[in-house]
């Protein structure tokens, strides 16, 4: 049996070498036998799954508008009407084959698309890959951008606390104060505090999988569009998620999208994954120090960097007008606040995270993570959960659940906020009201009594109720009164 075995298994490896010679030219035919389509605000990303290595060349045609798709020695063994279109500019794809050999895709486009495309080797999930982006000339990266009054808003209060940070850092307090005051001498802006909500992953990236097939990318998704409703829900608060979808986004990508809507802070929603099943709870990062020197020294050091911004975009805080060292002041104090409010936010979210999970880590954790390392925005990475737990697998895609998570984040950053709200903002406003600040009016806030709104303003309190036409002493939460 052995040795009949083995000498039919070498003359069928005889044959098949000799059948591999006699073909060698037309042998080298590549097989397309997958697609797949990943449909963003900004583009429209097409995989083609390989049995090799494949020439394309690629281009576009008006009128109407179509890309071209022409790849050598190559066959189809696959079903183009599988693709699902939806939200992407492709209507149609057609498929030929030339007459010189080889696939001819064509893609009918709803609009002008600008290609590129690249390939990617073999790795342990796919094999070769041909990738073709079709960008959108003009098209925002977020499905709802912000607001151009709102961007102004924020750049004019970017501008006034990068002349406040520089004025510290030259050693100027006096400056500093004298900035602050005339912004504050303004018509009140009113803002809305601007959350880039991140769900990690996306497109060809699944994320971590749990032992149900529970994918990362989807469940993330999901808390991450909660934790948005709930912020757009909130007066004073306005949230964008940099992704929307099921498509992939390159992670400096992420914190650039976030740059680009103003963003006053940037949290990433994932799911943990490890070999064991035990480990179970949520933990919160924040950048580690080593991560932000790192991350400093590459904002000071790239050449690239040079028209890229801390703190802003249209020279709002460009550096290179500034010497080296004040460079390196200006972003270590840059560095250092964005790292306090992230560390300081961090805590807020752990814990609210502990009241409605268990958590994996008491504390805020730090990483060198890409996605926090903008220098100035504060941010941070939450681990909702392990999806490789199987009872947080479940979890994970209860939307119950996933309200839970989405509200505990949701906690954690507004109560940051309403302790520290940024000068051009409403909520910074309305803290000045219930101080009295600046304005003639006060409202009223829970457990205010009216002799003690008239104390803090030093007035009597029939002045106080003569100036509100009061005939009682009860005042209402909310309720707003003209000081005299
Ligand atoms: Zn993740």
């Amino acid at each position: 049996m052995d040795r009949l075995g083995r000498d039919g298994r070498a003359m069928v490896t005889a044959l098949v070498s000799l059948c591999c010679l006699g073909t060698a030219a037309q042998a080298q035919a590549v097989e397309v036998h997958n697609m797949r389509l990943w449909s963003a605000p900004d583009h429209v990303r097409l995989v083609f799954d390989m049995s090799g290595p494949v020439n394309a060349n690629i281009f576009t045609l008006d009128g109407p508008d179509r890309v071209v798709i022409d790849l050598d020695s190559t066959d189809l063994d696959f079903d183009v009407d599988k693709l699902d279109l939806d939200d992407s500019a492709i209507s149609k794809v057609r498929t030929g084959v030339r007459e010189s050999g080889g696939l001819r895709v064509v893609l009918d486009v709803n609009r002008p698309v600008a290609p590129k495309s690249f390939t990617l080797p073999p790795n342990e999930q796919y094999s070769d890959r041909l990738v073709v982006d079709l960008d959108y000339p003009g098209a925002s990266a977020v499905k709802d951008p912000i607001d151009p009054i709102e961007a102004m808003i924020r750049d004019q209060e970017i501008a006034a606390q990068r002349a406040q940070k520089e004025a510290v850092a030259e050693g100027k307090p006096e400056q500093a104060e004298v900035v602050a005051s005339a912004v504050e001498a303004q018509p009140h802006p009113k803002r809305d505090i601007i959350i880039a909500v991140d769900p990690g992953h996306g497109g060809e990236d699944p994320g971590a999988i749990g032992p149900h097939g529970t994918r990362e990318k989807d469940v993330v998704l999901d808390i991450a569009r909660k934790v948005k409703q709930r912020f757009d829900q909130t007066p004073g608060f306005k949230a964008f998620l940099t992704r929307d979808g099921d498509y992939y986004i390159g992670l400096r990508q992420r914190t650039l999208i976030a740059r680009q809507q103003k963003a006053d802070f940037f949290v990433s929603v994932h799911a943990d994954a490890v070999r064991s099943s035990q480990p179970s709870g949520s933990s919160v990062y924040a950048l580690s120090q080593g991560g932000a020197t790192s991350e400093t020294a590459r904002w000071l050091a790239a050449s690239e960097n040079q028209s890229d911004l801390i703190g802003g975009v249209d020279g709002n805080l460009s550096l290179d007008d500034k010497d080296e060292v004040l460079r390196g002041v200006l972003l270590d104090l840059t560095m250092t606040a964005t790292m306090n409010d992230s560390l300081a936010t961090g805590g807020q979210v752990i814990d609210q995270l502990g009241r409605i999970n268990k958590l994996h880590k008491s504390s805020v954790e730090q990483a060198g993570f890409v996605v926090l390392k903008s220098p100035d925005i504060p941010s941070l990475l939450v681990e909702t959960g392990f999806i490789s737990n199987p009872r947080e697998e479940a979890q994970l895609k209860s939307s119950a659940h996933q309200a839970k998570l989405a509200q505990a984040i949701y906690e954690g950053i507004v109560a940051h906020f309403r302790q520290h709200p940024p000068p051009s903002s409403l909520l910074a406003w309305q803290r000045d009201q219930g101080r009295g600040g600046a304005s003639n009016e006060y409202r009223v806030q829970r457990g205010d009594s009216l002799s003690q709104v008239a104390a803090s303003h030093n007035i009597s309190m029939k002045a106080l109720k003569q100036a509100n036409g009061l005939d009682s002493d009860i005042l209402r939460v909310g309720q707003v009164l003209t000081i005299p």
